[in-house]
């Protein structure tokens, strides 16, 4: 499924490459063809205005003989025996150099022609016909296109100023070739970056949508567990429904428990599943957190005195901007899990200090510890570090993962310092209010 996202992203990716630099190449190329060909229209206007200028009809010459086919256009002015060298010389004088002109009668026959273009297979009676003083002409010849400027004369001969468009037709397969090259190199480029991106955006995607797979599955895991026990203990009491329940304490107070647990897990699993929506709105206030955590240690008081635990705490004044309701949550996971793991007779500790910059919520026990391998893991829900040992324990796995999420949903953090044998310590910063 990701695999057929990938591809369809990159796929998304270079055509959108592929829409952008097509248009940008297709632009460019239309502007600088026009460019260029305004600018030859321009140089042949001018060009025929000078000729128009100057007085001097076009002389009588022999049709030149076609240049080799390969060879130049043009050839330098040679000496012939009709040829009026002077009028031809002045004129072309006026001209520059990649200009020619040729004067033509009606039906096509060259009068002059003193650049020697080769303009065989140009239909010059066809030029003739079209005519048109403003109009600029395109005539196709065998050995190169050419853009001319007719006018007529006065004796009813033409005269056509013109360029080869030779360089102009180079210039522009060159720029073709090059936005084709151009555009074919940035597309095999954009889609090899684009498999690597599209490969980037969907991992996170693909990781949470993952987990999220992994969180239905143990939670129903979790809470299939229970209500077996449940219901095989029912199964029990069912078998003899003439017994008392004196005499069936022992699976009465089975089916109790599970349900007990079966209650805290569903709060729990609702509480991250509100979380991860981002329904679980915190109602955010200024409040003391010296006093909640307080009172949480004296609540909790009776829970260690049947633990057979001291619970000790050292409290200073701290203010705090938070959801009292999901910060006494924070703190009881704390306290409840250091009562449940602190050492036989052992002593649980709760410190509240502040500095400059948050106030510190440490929770200490006496307990077995953490190995540094499990540390990273027991944030993550249904986390159990020995899984059997603490579902006897009343424990759903997901205390820590609710007491991270507030903890970061108040902009603070939460750290766990431990070592096996040697107890452990969790930490919570907040932010001061
Ligand atoms: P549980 O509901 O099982 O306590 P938690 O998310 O609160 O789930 O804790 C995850 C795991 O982290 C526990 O199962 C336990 O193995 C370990 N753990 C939590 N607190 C302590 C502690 N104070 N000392 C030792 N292990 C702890």
């Amino acid at each position: 499924m990701f695999q057929r996202a990938r591809l369809m992203l990159t796929a998304s990716y270079a055509a959108a490459l592929a829409l952008t630099l097509g248009g940008i190449g297709v632009a460019s190329y239309v502007l600088i063809r026009d460019d260029l060909e305004s600018e030859i229209d321009r140089s042949l206007r001018a060009a025929q205005e000078q000729l128009d200028s100057v007085d001097i009809l076009p002389t009588p010459t022999a049709v030149p003989d076609p240049t080799p086919p390969g060879g130049d256009d043009r050839e330098d002015h040679e000496d012939e025996e009709h040829h009026d060298d002077d009028d031809d010389a002045a004129r072309l004088a006026l001209l520059s150099s990649d200009v020619f002109y040729v004067a033509f009668a009606a039906d096509g026959t060259v009068i002059a022609n003193p650049r020697r273009v080769n303009l065989e297979g140009v239909d010059l009676a066809r030029v003739a016909a079209e005519a048109d003083g403003d109009e600029l002409q395109r005539a196709d010849g065998e050995h190169g296109h050419f853009r001319l400027a007719v006018s007529q004369l006065d004796d009813g001969s033409f005269l056509a100023v013109g360029r080869s468009l030779r360089l102009v037709e180079h210039q522009l397969e060159t720029l073709r070739m090059v936005f084709l090259v151009g555009g074919v190199i940035g597309l095999v480029v954009s889609l090899g970056a684009g498999f690597g991106l599209a490969g980037r955006t969907l991992t996170p995607i693909r990781r949470a949508l993952e987990s999220q797979q992994q969180f239905v599955s143990d939670a129903s895991h979790e809470l299939r567990t229970p209500l077996t026990v449940a219901r095989a203990n029912n199964a029990l009491l069912l078998d003899e429904p003439e017994a008392t329940i004196e005499s069936r304490l022992d699976q009465a107070e089975a089916v109790a428990a599970e349900l007990d647990h079966l209650s805290v897990l569903v709060g729990d699993l609702t509480t991250l599943a509100r979380a991860d929506e981002g329904r679980a709105n915190l109602l955010l206030e200024p409040l003391d957190l010296a006093a909640l955590v307080d009172e949480v240690v004296r609540d909790m008081g009776a829970l260690a005195d049947v633990h057979g635990v001291s619970l000790v705490s050292e409290i200073a004044p701290a203010r705090v901007r938070g959801d009292r309701a999901r910060l006494r949550q924070l703190v009881v996971i704390l306290v409840d899990n250091s009562l449940k793991y602190a050492a036989e007779h052992g002593t649980v500790r709760v410190a509240l200090a502040t500095d400059g910059r948050g106030a510190e919520l440490s929770v200490t026990d006496d307990g077995p510890g953490i190995a540094p391998a499990e540390q990273k893991r027991i944030f993550e829900r249904f986390y159990r570090v020995d899984s059997e040992r603490t579902r006897s324990k009343g424990g759903t796995g997901l205390g820590l993962a609710i007491g991270k999420w507030i903890t970061e949903a108040h902009g603070g953090r939460i750290a766990v310092e431990s070592a096996p044998g040697r107890g452990t310590t969790f930490r919570v910063r907040l932010p001061l209010a």
